[in-house]
């Protein structure tokens, strides 16, 4: 496994990929990986001769700068899991790499971006949508992995590329859980003892179902901090705010 900081160093080796004919499959992150992160590399490594994961906490998509300094952060961590896996190569860029044109550029969806998560984090999927773009062209992958975790995510990057006539195919995973029921996330590990029993009790509910207004008054029930929880598509997605950690959850209505 190789980890590549520089773009240009990345650029010459996919041109020998592309000389060999190897199909690239893609996993962006942010990094602080899981069980969840690793389901979507595994099935990249099934489906590709090459597997690419980036690791980049994205500036753009955190709309309170406390979240992004709070962020966990640990690539020597990482990249030992991923090497484990038998990825072929670990993207980590600074973030002023990609963003050379010096955050000028972005890409804005107009409408559906706007709801749910856009509703609560202004510019959020502005900046998902951007970071996730700029990725696309410098690593054209033939499959790029992401996860029903980030339901609207996975939405609105589908949308963008067939929008934008982009070549990769996109494809959704399934949600990774622990044992309790609760979805695996970064921000988990910045879950206190008593904050890790309630998160776990906001999956449970979740999974109880129900209508939005129920799952709502049973979550404030149990004194949880509700953002949203919200009917769509025939999904039921929640947001939440347990013990200062921000929580998404969403599962088949
Ligand atoms: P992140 O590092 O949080 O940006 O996540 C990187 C990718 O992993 C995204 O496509 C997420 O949807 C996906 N992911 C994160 N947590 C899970 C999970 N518990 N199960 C499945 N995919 C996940």
């Amino acid at each position: 496994m190789i980890v590549i900081d520089d773009l240009a160093g990345w650029s010459s080796l996919r041109d020998e990929w592309q000389s060999a004919g190897y199909s690239v499959g893609f996993v962006p992150t942010m990094g602080a990986l899981h069980e969840g992160h690793l389901s979507l590399v595994n099935r990249s490594l099934v489906e590709n001769d090459r597997t690419v994961v980036s690791i980049l906490v994205n500036p753009t998509q955190f709309d309170e700068q406390g979240d992004l300094e709070a962020y966990p952060r640990d690539l020597e961590r990482d990249t030992l899991l991923l090497e484990r896996a038998g990825v072929h190569v670990v993207l980590a860029p600074d973030p002023e790499a990609i963003y050379r044109d010096g955050y000028r550029y972005r890409v804005t969806e107009k409408d559906r971006s706007r709801s749910l998560e856009g509703a609560h984090r202004p510019g959020h999927f502005d900046g998902v949508l951007t970071v996730v773009l700029k990725l696309l062209h410098i690593v054209q992958p033939d499959r790029a992995y992401f996860g029903e975790k980030d339901w609207q995510q996975l939405e609105l990057v589908r949308g963008m590329a067939d929008a934008l006539f982009l070549d990769t195919e996109i494809i959704g995973c399934p949600i990774v859980r622990e044992a309790d029921g609760l979805a695996m996330s970064s921000r988990n590990v910045r879950l206190d003892a008593g904050a890790r029993a309630r998160a776990a009790e906001f999956a449970s509910v979740l999974q109880a179902g129900g209508s939005a207004e129920q799952v709502r008054s049973r979550l404030e029930g149990l004194g949880i901090d509700v953002d949203y929880v919200e009917m769509l598509d025939g999904r039921l997605l929640a947001a939440v705010r347990i013990g200062g950690v921000r929580l998404i959850d969403n599962v088949p209505a």
